[in-house]
């Protein structure tokens, strides 16, 4: 008997290019949500992106609401889903980096609300996925939320972000190479759903990243453009297989624990990067592709090494060697690697 069955979620409307900040409204009206909009955000996008947010929807008569974040953590998300029920709104808008967004969508998903993405940097693929993570003790609170139902990225604003917060987008883009093999060698073994379509689509947004590299410079608008499309569309696989495996693998668990461990914790993206470095010479062995994935990654400015992240030798090899106890998601890293097995695969990629 035939009893497959699969539901994708998608955002209905991706706005993306030069000042498009101003079409916010337009996308949103399209909805069809109802209710007083909540805009969430922390200082610097409210000040760059927020506040003209908040006016588009006054000018319209809308009555919206709106909350200054200062930090992404678990108090933040209570902090938010409060001040929604008491200004009773319907519906909610994230406008920041990663940190409002994921906030917002923790929020939005707790109360059952529909929530709106403005990203103001193109800095990890959550800007457009339902997934979203905050520091919760030493642990991580996360949910797999609804994507958003509207994505709102104006490559004007995206540009003014610190440079460093695109380079760290693109490494997570190009992470997709070693989660997409992850994601196969743990339907091999374990039996784990696979979408071809999913898979492919991830890795063709990385391989398309990776050949725009030259366009990614400092200063480009294009840049922003690049990659967030990269973002939407890495985002929409994970959509498609509805899971987050086509973007995530064990580079991804190896940030996760770094995150945990580090004293001081470089940017996601960077982090999943250099993850990736060691992964792909782990699933492809000292000859394998690992040094493309270190070229991609060096060749648009972002971490190849332990110093680059600013992060100690010993961490990475702890991460290494832990990074399999996050979660239960089958990788390259299987049970668990050996002290000496995760100092050569450090030292043969020039990690450490
Ligand atoms: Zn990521």
């Amino acid at each position: 008997m035939f009893d497959k069955s699969t539901w994708i979620r998608l955002p209905r409307n991706v706005v993306v290019g030069h000042g498009v900040l101003d079409q916010t409204l337009d996308a949103v009206d399209e909805l069809h949500l109802a209710g007083r909009p909540l805009v969430v955000s922390s200082p610097t996008p409210h000040a760059v992106a927020g506040e003209r947010v908040v006016d588009q929807f006054e000018d319209a008569g809308y009555d919206p609401a709106e909350v200054v974040i200062d930090e992404a953590s678990f108090d933040a998300v209570q902090q938010v889903i409060a001040h929604a029920e008491d200004v009773d709104a319907g519906f909610m808008l994230g406008v920041g980096g990663g940190k409002a967004i994921d906030i917002t969508k923790m929020a939005a998903d707790d109360l059952g609300l529909g929530f709106v993405s403005v990203p103001t940097a193109a800095s990890h693929d959550g800007i457009v996925s339902g997934r979203g993570s905050v520091p919760e003790g030493d642990t991580r609170h996360s949910v797999a939320a609804e994507p958003p139902l509207a994505v709102v990225a104006d490559t004007e604003v995206l540009a003014e972000a610190p440079w460093r917060l695109t380079t760290a987008g693109c490494a997570d883009i190009i992470s997709n190479y070693t989660a997409v093999r992850d994601w196969e060698l743990a339907h091999r073994l374990k039996n784990v759903p696979y979408s071809e379509y999913a898979g492919a689509l991830s890795q063709m947004t990385a391989e398309m990243l990776v050949d725009s590299a030259s366009s990614i410079k400092k200063g480009l608008e294009e840049s922003s453009w690049i990659v967030v499309k990269a973002l939407v569309s890495s985002g929409v696989a994970m959509s498609i297989a509805d899971s987050s495996r086509p973007a995530s693998g064990a580079e991804h668990l190896f940030s996760h624990q770094l995150d945990r461990i580090a004293p001081d914790p470089a940017l996601h993206g960077h982090q999943v990067g250099v993850g990736a470095i060691m992964t792909e010479y782990l699933h492809s062995g000292p000859k394998g592709r690992w040094r493309d994935v270190r070229d991609a990654l060096a060749a648009i400015g972002a971490p190849t090494t332990a110093d680059e992240l600013g992060i100690d030798d010993e961490t990475i090899v702890e991460a290494l060697t832990t990074a399999h106890e996050i979660r239960d998601r089958y990788t390259v890293l299987g049970d668990g690697m050996s002290e000496e097995a995760a100092i050569e695969a450090a030292t043969v990629t020039g990690v450490v």
